[in-house]
């Protein structure tokens, strides 16, 4: 028996796999133990059968003749504007005002489905077929209060209290606090200069400890990762994926950056079947953070249904749903927009942050030739600067005193590692800064700062 109950038996390598996930076949092989009996409580389970022409005496939804909203109207800017030649499109046409009223208003304003509205739901599957060049079949889309909220939700639908998972390192040091609560033993998988390393995450798999129970989940940020930068070609992802196939893994595709480039890489998901015919092994995580607004709080997931049912089940049992208001609005844009202005959009936010990055990196390399090194970004929002040229091996000390004093704040890289571990590098974001003054400071102040500690 291991820790949760669960009778176990090495196999021939002496691998233990938990006997309810010894079929790798098996629909469920990927919840985990508690995912495969929670069930949305009766009432939530109920409401998807009100329909007209049945009598519901069902929910205690609240009387909307009591809401004091009539609609809600948005005003838009105009479009950001995009290069002629790419991506080229009529943006004369869009509506200056939206109004969010009669049946979508009265959605908003009341509790709704746990999965998200059925309007966005279907429009986001509509959106993820196109892109990734998947049919709709045994995959669907759930919404969740930003990517953040869904990825903590997905990792205790797949992972048992104490299981192993597999991270690429550095990481986004968001996705801790939920496997912290898992007590999952994380294992660190060191990127290189195009990410998840496919190398590395099959030497741990291969040396596995026999008798210890193996990962089924594998995490990464494939396109601009924070805090890498690093983007993962379309070839790395085959790689990675014929791992996942010879080891049986779960790919999580955190991918809030996946529109932030201006040459669109193919995701996981959308390369997922040449590996993995039927599907099932990616989970993708998509987030309007950085396309529509951060406050709205809105992301998706996308991938194998059973994996997303487990998540609306945590979703029901956490916050019933995520905000109605959020994806009302977030749909009326999507809807007058259409598919083809919501990528013209897209496209447009990843010149404007391209942009921002070359200006940003020539100010860096003025200030910080011979000193450090970093992979220029194709994508996202984030330099990973390596001090070690400069023999600098703990950035946490030379920004907590040097840099501290200087006036310039850089996120120390050890807070990207599990084990926090100490780290030579640090993370500078393109994405706010001012670049006529600020950029070139802070990079002025940095270089002073390391020249500092270095005559230490
Ligand atoms: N994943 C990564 C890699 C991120 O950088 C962020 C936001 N900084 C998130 C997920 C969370 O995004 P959201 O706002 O959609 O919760």
């Amino acid at each position: 028996m291991d820790t949760n109950g669960i009778t176990t038996t090495p196999d021939v390598n002496g691998i233990v796999t938990p006997k309810s996930h010894a079929n790798s076949h098996h629909k469920g092989y990927f919840l985990s133990d508690r995912a495969r009996v929670n069930e949305i409580d009766g009432i939530r389970g109920l409401l998807q059968h009100e329909k007209p022409g049945v009598v519901s005496f069902l929910a205690g939804k609240p009387n909307p003749e009591t809401f004091p909203f009539e609609s809600i109207i948005l005003n838009l800017k105009p479009p950001l504007s995009i290069p002629s030649n790419e991506n080229g499109n009529g943006n004369g046409d869009i509506p200056k005002q939206i109004t969010i009223e009669g049946n979508d208003l009265a959605e908003a304003l009341q509790y709704g489905p746990t999965p998200g509205l059925s309007s966005i739901r279907g429009w986001l599957e509509d959106l993820q077929a196109n892109v990734h060049g998947r049919e709709k079949g045994e995959w669907s889309v759930s919404l969740g209060s930003g990517s953040q909220d869904l990825m903590s939700k997905g990792f205790s639908a797949v992972l048992n209290p104490g299981d192993p998972v597999l991270l690429e390192t550095p990481l986004y040091a968001g996705v801790l606090p939920p496997l912290i609560n898992l007590n999952a033993e994380m294992i660190e998988v060191d990127v290189d200069d195009e990410g998840l390393s496919a190398v590395n995450l099959e030497r741990i798999l291969d040396n596995w400890p026999q008798g210890k129970t193996k990962p089924k989940v594998v995490y990464c940020c494939p396109v601009g990762c924070n805090p890498s930068g690093c983007s993962s070609s379309r070839q790395r992802k085959l790689d990675v994926l014929r791992v996942a196939k010879k080891h049986n893994l779960l790919i999580f595709e955190d991918d809030p950056y996946y529109y932030l480039t201006t040459t669109l890489i193919p995701s996981y998901f959308a390369l997922e079947l040449e590996v993995f015919p039927e599907g099932g092994h990616v989970i993708r995580f998509d987030s309007f953070s950085k396309l529509l607004a951060a406050g709205m709080r809105l992301g998706y997931a996308t991938g194998p249904k059973e994996i997303l049912h487990a998540i609306d089940v945590n979703t029901a049992g956490a916050n019933l749903h995520t905000s109605s208001v959020s994806q009302a609005v977030a749909y009326g844009l999507l809807k007058t927009w259409g598919r083809d202005q919501f990528l013209a959009h897209a496209a447009a936010v990843a010149t404007f942050y391209g942009t921002r990055r070359e200006r940003f990196e020539a100010i860096a390399h003025k200030h910080l030739d011979g000193l450090a090194t970093w992979v220029s970004p194709v994508a996202g929002m984030f330099l990973w600067i390596d001090l070690s040229p400069a023999g600098i091996t703990d950035s946490f000390e030379l920004i907590r005193h040097e840099a501290l004093a200087k006036g310039v704040l850089a996120v120390p890289g050890f807070s990207f590692y599990p084990n926090k571990r100490t780290s030579s590098h640090v993370r500078v974001s393109f994405s706010l800064v001012d670049l006529e003054f600020d950029a070139e400071k802070g990079f002025e102040r940095l270089a002073e700062a390391i020249k500092d500690k270095q005559k230490q």
